[in-house]
C-alpha cells in the first residue's frame, strides 16, 4: 500500500533528515545528509492514465510518458502547481480508497489488497515533483508551501489509517482462511498492510481515535518547524574571516570560502558557513584555535540559540506527544512501539548492541586524546584539548602517524573515474552495463544532472534508469542521498522498472578540469550508489514490498563503500589528475591503516547521538527540559569532555524533523554490524570481493528480495547464521568481546 510509503516520506520530504554511514569513519567534508531510501523509492509507481481536467497542475499529476515505460516530466514542473496537484491527487487516492472500502463483497486479496496496492499513483507522481522541489531546487516560496501542506498531508494520511471499514476488511483478510493460501510474499503484503493501520491507531475507537488523529496534525506541524528553524539557522549564521586569518586552510576550501562570501557581497572575505560540510574542514585545519572555537560553537548552538528558531520547546512538545500516542495504542514508550517491525525488534536488543561497543569507543577516546594532548604539550600550547580541537590535533595524529596528507589522497579521486569504478563494480556484482541516455531524450531539472540506462549485461534486458545530480548549487539541500521516481512492480502483469538518483553535492570545478574529491565523500559517493542499486535490483511483484526496514535500509549502501578500497578499483580507476598514474600502493597501505583512526571520535560522537535518542523514546517525557536531560544523560554515560554528540539535539533532525530515525539512529550502527559481517563473507570467499557466488547470493537474498522477506531471515540465507559483533569490532580496532561468544549475536 503506498500510503505508508507516502506518510513515511513526508517527514523526509518536509524536513531534512539524514542518511548516511553515521559514525563509520573519520568524516572529512562530507555532509550525511538525508536520503530517503527505502521510504521514498516506493511511491512512484508509475503507469497510470491521467485525467483529462484542465485544473492546474496537471503536469505534476499526469502519467509519465516517453522512453523506458515512461519518465518523469522535470522539464515542464511549475510551482504554482504545486498546491493543486497535491489536492487532487489526495482526494483522487481517497476516492479509490473508498471504492474498496465501501464494497459489498466479502474481502479478499483480489478485490481490497491488490486494489490498495494499485491505490494512489497520481499522488506518488506529484511527490516524485514534490521531493525535487524540496531537495534539489527548494526556495523560500516553496519552503511556505511546506509549511501549509504538512498538516493537511497529516490529516490525509489519518484519513486513509483511520478508515474503519477499511482497516475491517484488511484485518478479515490478515485473520481469515485465505490468508493461508497465499504466497508467502502475499501473506507479507497483508501482514505489511494489517501491521501500518493496526500500529497507526486504526484499533481505536471514539475519543482516542480523535486525539490521535490531532496528535498526528500537531506532530506534523512541529517536525517542520524543527527542520525550518535548524534551516534558518544554517543559513542565518556565517562567520566571515579575513585574508590574514586563513593560516592552514587548503586551497580548495580557501577558494570556495571566497565565493560563498563574494556570493554574500562580501568580496575580499571569506565566509565559513554553518554547515558540517564547512564547518568539518575548517576544525580539521584552521591554525586559528579562537576561530574554531567560534565556528564550533556557532555550529553545535543551531536551534539552541534561545531566539525564536530554538528548537528546545519543541522537542518537549514532540516528545510529550509521540509518548500520549503510542500509550492509546497501549505502549509503555515510544521506542517499543517503534521497533516492533524493525530487524531489531526491541529496544533492548539495540541498546545491547550500543552497550556493547560503548565502552570500547569511550577507551579509544582516551587514547586518542592522551595522543593529541602531547602534540599541544609539545608545541609548548598550554591548554587542554577541547572540542574545537579534536579534528585539528587528529589530523595532526594522522599525518604524524600515518603520513597521510588527506590532500595528496585527493589527487587520486577523480569524480569522473569514480562514476565509472561504480559501474565496474556494478557490472561484477550485479551485471549491469551503464550507458549514457542520448541527449535531451530524459527530461531534467537542471543541466548538470545526468541520466544513463542500465541494461542487463548478458541479455541486454532494460533494468532502469540512473539520474545523477552531483554539484552543490543554492536551493539544493546539503549531504548526499538518493532517491527514486518509480519503483519494480508487476502490478497489472506490467514489469514496471525503476528510475533512481544519487544526488551529491561536490563543488563543480572549472570547465575541463576534473573534480577532485576527499576519501570519505568517495565512500559516501559509493555508499548512495549502493542504495541506487538496492533500488535498481528490486524483484518484487508488489509496492508494499519495496518498502524499507529502517535498521536494515542502510546496510547494503554501507556494504557497497567496501569496493571502493578493492585492489581492481584501486588499480584501475582511483588515477592521479595529472599523471594517470594508480595511486602508489605505499598510500593505498596507508588509507587501509589509517581506516581504523580516530574510531574512538567518531564512534563515540556517533552513540552518544543514539543512545540520547533511546532514552528520549524510552522515559516518561512529562515536563522535559531537553537542554538539561541532554547534559544528564551524557553525564551518566561518562561522555568524555573532549567530544559533543554528533547531533545535538536542537538540530537533531534525523529524529525530531520527523519520525524516519526516531528511535532509529541506533540503526546505522545496527546496519554496521550487518556490513562487516557480510564483508568478510566476501574476504573468506575464493574470488574474494569479486566472487561470483557470493555475489549472486547477495543480490538474490539482500538486495533484489526487498522486504518481501524478513530481513532476519534474509540475512541467514545470505550468510547461513545470524550477524555477529565480532568483525565490527575488528573493523574498528577494538577489542573484540568475549572471544566472539553467542550473546554478541545480533538477530
Ligand atoms: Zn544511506
Amino acid at each position: 500500500m503506498r500510503i505508508k510509503l507516502i506518510v513515511s516520506s513526508l517527514a523526509l520530504m518536509t524536513a531534512l533528515s539524514a542518511c548516511g554511514k553515521e559514525g563509520a569513519e573519520p568524516k572529512g567534508a562530507a555532509d550525511q545528509g538525508a536520503e530517503m531510501a527505502g521510504d521514498s523509492v516506493d511511491l512512484f509507481a508509475g503507469i497510470a492514465v491521467a485525467d483529462a481536467s484542465n485544473d492546474q497542475g496537471d503536469t505534476l499529476l499526469s502519467a509519465y510518458d516517453g522512453p523506458y515505460g515512461g519518465v518523469p516530466h522535470f522539464d515542464e514542473m511549475d510551482i504554482a502547481g504545486v498546491k493543486p496537484a497535491l489536492e487532487a491527487g489526495m482526494e483522487k487516492n481517497l476516492a479509490e480508497i473508498d471504492a474498496i472500502a465501501n464494497s459489498e463483497t466479502a474481502p479478499t486479496f483480489a478485490n481490497t489488497i491488490l486494489p490498495l496496492e494499485k491505490a494512489g499513483d497520481e499522488l506518488g507522481r506529484v511527490f516524485t515533483y514534490w521531493g525535487i522541489w524540496s531537495s534539489n531546487m527548494s526556495s523560500p516560496e516553496f519552503r511556505e508551501i511546506q509549511q501549509e501542506m504538512a498538516p493537511k498531508l497529516s490529516e490525509f494520511f489519518s484519513k486513509i489509517t483511520q478508515n474503519e471499514k477499511l482497516f475491517a476488511r484488511v484485518k478479515a483478510i490478515y485473520e481469515g482462511d485465505e490468508y493461508k493460501s497465499l504466497r508467502s510474499d502475499q501473506q507479507r503484503v497483508v501482514w505489511l498492510t494489517y501491521d501500518q493501520f493496526a500500529s497507526n491507531g486504526a484499533t481505536l475507537e471514539g475519543e482516542a481515535k480523535e486525539r490521535y488523529a490531532e496528535i498526528n496534525q500537531r506532530l506534523a506541524e512541529l517536525h517542520t518547524t524543527f527542520a525550518n528553524n535548524v534551516l534558518a539557522d544554517e543559513e542565518g549564521y556565517v562567520t566571515y574571516i579575513s585574508g590574514e586569518q586563513l593560516g592552514g586552510l587548503p586551497e580548495s576550501f580557501v577558494k570556495a570560502a571566497g565565493a560563498a562570501a563574494s556570493e554574500r557581497e562580501r568580496d575580499g572575505e571569506y565566509a565559513i558557513t554553518n554547515t558540517r560540510s564547512s564547518m568539518d574542514p575548517f576544525l580539521t585545519y584552521s591554525n586559528e584555535r579562537n576561530l574554531r572555537e567560534t565556528v564550533w560553537r556557532t555550529y553545535y548552538s543551531r536551534g539552541d540559540n534561545g531566539d525564536d528558531k530554538d528548537n528546545n520547546a519543541i522537542i518537549a512538545e514532540i516528545l510529550q506527544l509521540r509518548d500520549e500516542r503510542v500509550g492509546l495504542l497501549g505502549h509503555d514508550n515510544y521506542a517499543e512501539w517503534r521497533l516492533q517491525n524493525r530487524m531489531a525488534k526491541e529496544p533492548q536488543q539495540a541498546l545491547d548492541l550500543m552497550e556493547a561497543v560503548w565502552p570500547a569507543a569511550l577507551a579509544r577516546v582516551e587514547e586518542e586524546v592522551a595522543e593529541m594532548q602531547a602534540i599541544v604539550d609539545a608545541d609548548g600550547g598550554e591548554f587542554k584539548i577541547a572540542p574545537w580541537d579534536y579534528r585539528y590535533y587528529m589530523e595532526k595524529v594522522r599525518q604524524a602517524k600515518y603520513d597521510l596528507n588527506s590532500d595528496e589522497v585527493k589527487q587520486y579521486l577523480q569524480l569522473g573515474k569514480l562514476r565509472q569504478a561504480m559501474f565496474f563494480v556494478a557490472g561484477e556484482l550485479f551485471n549491469y552495463d551503464f550507458a549514457p541516455v542520448p541527449e535531451g531524450s530524459v527530461p531534467v531539472w537542471h543541466e548538470d544532472v545526468g541520466v544513463w540506462e542500465v541494461t542487463d549485461k548478458t541479455t541486454g534486458e532494460h533494468v532502469g534508469l540512473w539520474y545523477l545530480d552531483p554539484f552543490a548549487r543554492a536551493g539544493k539541500r546539503s549531504g548526499a542521498w538518493m532517491t527514486g521516481y518509480r519503483s519494480h512492480d508487476t502490478l497489472d502483469g506490467i514489469k514496471k522498472t525503476p528510475l533512481v538518483s544519487n544526488n551529491s553535492n561536490f563543488i563543480k570545478g572549472a570547465p575541463g578540469e576534473p573534480v577532485l574529491i576527499s576519501w570519505d565523500d568517495a565512500e559516501t559517493y559509493f555508499h548512495e550508489f549502493g542504495h541506487a542499486l538496492h533500488g535498481l535490483s528490486s524483484n518484487v511483484d508488489y509496492p508494499t514490498l519495496n518498502g524499507g526496514v529502517r535498521d536494515y535500509t542502510e546496510f547494503q549502501s554501507q556494504l557497497l563503500e567496501r569496493w571502493l578500497s578493492t585492489d581492481k578499483v584501486i588499480d584501475n580507476y582511483l588515477v592521479h589528475f595529472e599523471t594517470g598514474e594508480p595511486i602508489p600502493d605505499e598510500l593505498v597501505a596507508k588509507i587501509k591503516a589509517a581506516s581504523t583512526f580516530n574510531q574512538g571520535f567518531s564512534t563515540t560522537e556517533y552513540l552518544a547521538s543514539a543512545l540520547v535518542d533511546m532514552r528520549y523514546h524510552t522515559v516518561d517525557p512529562e515536563g522535559i527540559d531537553p537542554d538539561a536531560f541532554e547534559r544528564a544523560t551524557l553525564a551518566e554515560l561518562g561522555m568524555p569532555d573532549e567530544i559533543v554528540m554528533r547531533h545535538r539535539s536542537p538540530h537533531f533532525g534525523h529524529i525530531f524533523s520527523g519520525e524516519g530515525y526516531s528511535a532509529g539512529y541506533y540503526g546505522y550502527m545496527w546496519a554496521d554490524v550487518l556490513t562487516s559481517d557480510a564483508a568478510e563473507a566476501f574476504a573468506e570467499a575464493p574470488g574474494g570481493f569479486y566472487d561470483k557466488d557470493v555475489a549472486k547470493s547477495l543480490v538474490d537474498n539482500l538486495f533484489a528480495i526487498r522486504n518481501a522477506v524478513d530481513p532476519a531471515d534474509a540475512y541467514r540465507a545470505f550468510r547461513g547464521r545470524d550477524a555477529k559483533i565480532d568483525a565490527l569490532m575488528r573493523d574498528r580496532g577494538f577489542p573484540v568481546p568475549g572471544g566472539g561468544a553467542d550473546d554478541t549475536t545480533v538477530e
